[in-house]
């Protein structure tokens, strides 16, 4: 570390300071591209990973086979103790390189694979020094199961911990389900490999995965007591090793499953079962559950589900790349303080963006305080001075002056395009040269908006999905005169504010609507026919979505949700069903859906009060009215594509994943449609409209082929 001499300017006790990297002047030459090793002068050997070529470490078969070659060495000299830690400002480990998981079908090769893996991990833990992790930023999968084969772990304030596995189908596989659920409270460890969440130092704390948490000016001095011995371990205790004897597990294994069923079920998310299984079978057996660990770990690596959703995890990753750097925005003006704007601003706010927001109705813009104010409660984890500090970025605006200084100004008025013309009229003569113009219309295309402006090139569709803390999906939305600087500066502030962009042109309903209305739709024609709709919807949770179609419109309006089916039937001449009578009947009668407390389902507390048919569609599953839902969507996307809407199929897989939680272990719609052949599902489309109508004929993109037929490859970035 460099510490501040009495000849130093003031601030320099002030600035961040340097990791403490040991030794870094004596680093031993050459031997590795990965590590840097040294060795101080109390004996201690320091094995620093500082992964090449990568702002953030990953445990790569190249990293793991260095660290083998460095416990080499630790073997022969015996130092006093040994100290693992990361060299990136960022974070620590943040596991396993998840390109490695893709495109593998030998369940053999990756058993022997990980158990090579399992070796050298096993091989730390045997080290009869003091072994020390020292994590700061984040340790997550494969680096938190090295640092818990250390015996001796050590987090500097602010340290984010987890397992996301099984948010890639998989769960740890570096003796992390053994090393975990032997060290802590078993049932907690598994809740926590379960949920796929991180934690925070104070609770990681508290269940004992880290021994102590300090500042980074303390890491010295940690090390130093925890090689004297001076530290106290963490240990299971004798609650804990009650809670992993063999009836105990029986009984918790079994409310785990049923937890689990509600979150993920286990005909399409095998890998908590897979987890439960194991900790059941071979908990309080560190030995057998490793190796039972490899042989699970293998298996999950394999599934589909797997497969797919390491895939969703990348089309993430490909987002964000799309996303690009230098928005050049710092501060952004929102005109319109409702349901959208006022979350948008409050958005931008929490993300380190001077916002300012206006609207015609004072009581809007406090109403929008106030939600921002609750939203950024939830979303603190009691951080106050973070609160203070994002309250104070949102400035309302009764006067609206920040659009003349605003970087980037984002209409959310009501969807009206002359209404939203005006708007701009007034803003445009006021706003700073270089600053953006964006609509978050979800419907009217850019081309009618753009009328009347001096510099339509600069007019952009930035349409944010509600609601807006929760969905991480933002398209971009171009018309055929947008600049396209002004088009990567929106991609970049989306990135910036830690979205996913994807980029679509400005066609009716845009990528993500038009995809989704023939579901809705569809769902609502079933709903006449008389089926229930706790019937229409459970065929859908049954295919992998989170919410039906029915419970999906309530949430997000009737009233939002007919204006957009209204406008796709009139713009694309598009023949799905008419909105029904009842439909309207309901609109008028303000019963909207969740926002009113009613809409085709009553809402108490947040939730959708399902009737007594509910338990019959328990009992139903019906593959025919999952294709009569899902097909349309799919044959949608194939358009969409077909359009140029997009000229990515993954860019609708992710829109569709991100935006509207399409079942992800199923990887999207193109790629469902893959999976399944195109063939079967143009029969399958014909068949449907032999039966119910023209409106499913497939679309002429599955016969051109094209686009659809090519597997375009994903970015093999590591994460
Ligand atoms: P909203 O009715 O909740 O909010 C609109 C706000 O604009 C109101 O607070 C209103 O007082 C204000 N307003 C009206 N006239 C104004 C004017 N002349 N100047 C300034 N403010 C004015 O509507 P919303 O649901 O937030 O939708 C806003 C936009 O976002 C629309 O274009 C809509 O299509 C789009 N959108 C909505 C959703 C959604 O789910 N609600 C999702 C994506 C996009």
């Amino acid at each position: 570390m460099k510490e501040a001499t009495m000849n130093d300017p003031a601030w320099t006790y002030l600035a961040d300071r340097d990791l403490t990297l040991g030794p870094v002047s004596r680093v031993e030459p050459g031997e590795f591209t990965h590590w840097r090793t040294s060795r101080d002068q109390d004996g201690v050997f320091w094995a620093v990973i500082d992964q090449q070529g990568s702002g953030t470490n990953t445990l790569s078969q190249a990293v793991l086979e260095e660290f083998s070659r460095i416990l080499d060495l630790i073997e022969q000299r015996m130092p006093k103790a040994l100290v693992i830690r990361s060299a990136k400002r960022d974070g620590f480990l943040a596991g396993a390189d998840i390109a490695e998981f893709r495109d593998v079908d030998d369940e053999a090769a990756i058993r022997e694979r990980i158990a090579a893996a399992h070796g050298v991990v096993d091989r730390l833990a045997a080290l009869t020094i003091p072994t020390i992790a020292i994590m700061h930023g984040y340790a997550l999968g494969g680096g938190l199961e090295i640092a818990l084969a250390c015996n001796q772990r050590n987090a500097v304030d602010g340290t984010r911990f987890g397992f996301p596995e099984v948010q890639i189908g998989l769960h740890p596989g570096l003796g992390g389900t053994a090393r975990f659920t032997h060290l802590c409270d078993p049932i907690e460890a598994m809740s926590f490999m379960l949920t796929g969440k991180s934690i925070h130092d104070r609770q990681a704390k508290r269940m004992g995965l880290v021994d102590a948490v300090v500042p980074e000016r303390h890491v010295e001095a940690a090390i130093a007591a925890a090689v004297r011995g001076d530290l106290d371990q963490a240990h299971q205790g004798l609650v804990g090793r009650i809670k992993d004897s063999a009836p105990a597990r029986r009984l918790a294994a079994r409310q785990m499953r049923a937890q689990a069923e509600d979150r993920a079920p286990s005909r399409h998310y095998p890998a908590p079962y897979a987890l439960i299984d194991l900790w059941e079978e071979h908990g309080g057996d560190l030995d057998a559950m490793k190796q039972a660990e490899i042989a699970s770990f293998a298996r999950l690596m394999l599934t589909d589900a797997a497969q797919n959703l390491i895939r969703v995890f990348f089309l993430r990753q490909k987002l964000k790349d799309l996303a690009g750097k230098d928005a050049g925005i710092a501060q952004v003006h929102v005109i319109g303080a409702g349901a959208m704007g006022g979350d948008i601003a409050a958005w931008c706010a929490w993300k380190g963006l001077r916002t300012s927001l206006s609207d015609v109705s004072a009581e809007a813009i406090g109403a929008a305080v106030g939600r921002a104010a609750a939203l950024y409660e939830k979303i603190a984890h009691g951080d106050r001075l973070k609160i203070r500090d994002a309250l104070d970025r949102l400035i309302p605006d009764t006067a609206a002056l920040g659009v003349t200084s605003a970087d980037l100004v984002v209409e959310a008025a009501p969807e009206k395009a002359e209404l939203k013309r005006k708007l701009y009229a007034d803003a445009e003569p006021r706003m700073k040269p270089g600053a953006i113009l964006a609509t978050n219309t979800s419907s009217i295309p850019l081309k009618e908006l753009r009328e009347g402006l001096e510099r339509p090139e600069r007019l952009i569709g930035i349409h944010f999905f509600n609601p807006v803390s929760r969905l991480d999906l933002v398209e971009v939305v171009t018309h055929d005169g947008t600049d396209e600087k002004v088009a990567a500066r929106a991609r970049a502030f989306v990135g910036h504010i830690g979205k996913l962009p994807a980029a679509a042109g400005s066609a009716p309903g845009f990528i993500v609507n038009r995809v989704l209305t023939p579901y809705l739709a569809e769902a609502l024609t079933l709903m006449d026919e008389g089926v229930p709709p706790e019937i229409i919807d459970k065929a859908a949770t049954d295919f992998g979505m989170p919410v039906g179609p029915l419970e999906l419109a309530d949430q997000v309006g009737l009233d939002i949700g007919l204006a957009v089916a209204e406008m796709l039937k009139r713009e694309l001449d598009w023949p799905i069903p008419d909105a029904p009578q009842w439909l309207r009947d309901k609109v008028k009668a303000r019963e909207l859906g969740k926002k009113t407390g009613k809409g085709i389902y009553v809402w108490k507390d947040g939730k959708a009060v399902k009737g007594h048919t509910a338990k019959r569609a328990a009992e139903t599953s019906n593959m025919d009215l999952a294709d009569r839902l899902i097909l349309p969507m799919v044959n949608t996307a194939v358009a969409v594509l077909r359009e140029g809407v997009t000229d990515d199929p993954e860019v609708i897989d992710a829109a569709m994943i991100f935006g509207t939680g399409f079942a992800p272990f199923r990887g999207g719609p193109i790629h469902y449609a893959r999976q399944r052949g195109a063939g079967e599902i143009v029969s399958a489309l014909n068949d449907l409209a032999r039966r119910h109508g023209p409106r499913f004929e497939p679309d002429a993109g599955w016969s051109e082929g094209g686009r659809f037929e090519e597997d375009g490859p994903i970015a093999h970035e590591t994460p």
